[in-house]
């Protein structure tokens, strides 16, 4: 068996700060197939990814015009199951992007322990200046492209950055009118009466505080005596801090793309959201706190740090020597660049990675999957149970990887997925 070779160069220079995701996960598998000497077949494969589809979608816009979006479903992995994994809308949206957050997918499957490899999909866009009618539209065209790349047991999306139950009703109406056959199970995150799954919405941000609060046991923190800090508040960052808030912890700053606010008494979260909901779905104007910037509220003196928003928010070049937080835990896909990781580290700051910390919501999904094969639908409190219990158990055993290897707890769970999906490849076998 040959094992992976580190190029002289990336073992001396260490990681980067490199913000391309893409790279930022490959200087992660690199470390963590150096540390268990993976077998470089089974690291070209990771390297790569399965499937890579781009697709034009020329949409009649309000105005009568024309305007062609570029969509991507990039297929990472399907060596433990069908591909699973979310579809954003965000001008940031490219093909470097979707590469990473497919690749990231499948770890994440694989760490949570569900039989699933990983995807993910995106159309470069700005939904906030979209009608309904226009976003519709978008995505039923983005649909109809994808309908032979889509399966029940092939490629399943999701929600992700800017999509929720809406955008995932008109992909079931749509595939299921292209394949003549009502199909919910094709996609995950639809509304419960089309078949979603109770407990979905809110499991991404619980399932980030499962993990916070395992890490806050190993750490001896007690939650009643914490603050935290909780960057983004969209699904997952305004549900991770109402749960910070439930399990004891005083959250005193919060923020999305329009302000960040700080109260050292604690933010009213209720009104947070209540604003939010009344506001076009922002904290513009929000009273309840001080008008801080970003980079405040990343470097403010709390014991959780939670950043819940996207890619790159930690930093080498700009924060990451900055912080004081005692715990990260990783409620969006890539915060954190593979230096600044280094430098989080020597601080003694210990990070709950993305693949570990965000798992709650794709577990969750893979309920909902199983309850539409099925045609049985379980109770909220069975599945919050259920999903608290595998966030516990994926916790413990990237804990215990991490102090076999002696490695950051992001490396030991790029560590036990690569061990998992290299037994199902091996198995498998190839061409
Ligand atoms: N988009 C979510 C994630 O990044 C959920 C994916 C899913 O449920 O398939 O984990």
């Amino acid at each position: 068996m040959s094992v992976v070779k580190i190029s002289k160069k990336t073992a001396t220079s260490g990681p980067t700060d490199s913000t391309n995701p893409f790279e930022a996960m490959i200087e992660r598998l690199n470390e963590a197939a150096r540390v268990i000497k993976l077998d470089e077949n089974v690291y070209q494969v990771m390297k790569n990814p399965s499937r890579q589809i781009v697709v034009s979608l020329p949409i009649q816009m309000d105005d009568g015009s024309i305007r062609v979006f570029e969509g991507y479903r990039i297929i990472h992995s399907t060596a433990l199951g069908p591909s699973k994994g979310g579809i954003r809308y965000s001008m940031d949206v490219n093909p470097e992007e979707v590469k990473a957050l497919a690749a990231w997918m499948t770890f994440k499957c694989a760490i949570a322990g569900i039989p699933y490899g990983g995807a993910k999909g995106g159309i470069t866009c700005d939904p906030r200046s979209m009608s309904k009618g226009e976003l519709e539209r978008l995505t039923r065209a983005y649909t109809a492209a994808m309908s032979d790349i889509f399966g029940v047991d092939k490629d399943i999306p999701a929600p992700d950055m800017n999509t929720g139950p809406q955008e995932m009703a008109w992909i079931v109406d749509e595939y299921s009118k292209i394949k003549g056959g009502f199909t919910p199970g094709i996609v995950t995150g639809k509304p419960l009466f089309l078949g979603g799954s109770l407990g979905r919405v809110e499991a991404t941000g619980r399932g980030v505080v499962v993990s916070a609060l395992q890490a806050m046991e190993k750490l001896k923190l007690d939650p009643k005596k914490c603050t935290a800090v909780v960057q983004g508040f969209g699904n997952v960052g305004s549900i991770t801090a109402l749960h910070f808030q439930q399990a004891g912890l005083k959250v005193i700053g919060i923020s999305d793309h329009t302000g960040a606010f700080y109260n050292e008494k604690g933010i009213d979260l209720q009104k947070a959201v209540a604003h939010r909901d009344k506001h076009k779905g922002v904290l513009k104007g929000f009273k309840g706190g001080k008008l801080i910037t970003n980079e405040q509220l990343l470097t403010l003196k709390a014991d959780v740090l939670a950043p819940c928003a996207m890619e790159n928010q930690i930093r080498a070049a700009t924060n990451a020597d900055k912080i004081k937080a005692k715990l990260i835990v990783e409620g969006a896909n890539g915060p954190t660049t593979a230096r600044a990781d280094e430098i989080l580290t020597k601080k003694g700051i210990t990070v709950v990675p993305d693949v570990l910390a965000n798992g709650g919501g794709v577990t969750v999904s893979y309920f909902e999957w199983v309850q539409n094969r099925t045609g049985y639908y379980y109770r909220e409190d069975e599945i919050n149970k259920r999903a608290d219990n595998w966030m516990k158990k994926a916790f413990d055993n990237v804990w215990e990887t991490a102090q076999k290897h002696k490695v950051s707890l992001r490396i030991a769970a790029y560590i036990v997925a690569l061990e998992k999906v290299e037994k199902a490849i091996k198995a498998r076998g190839s061409y």
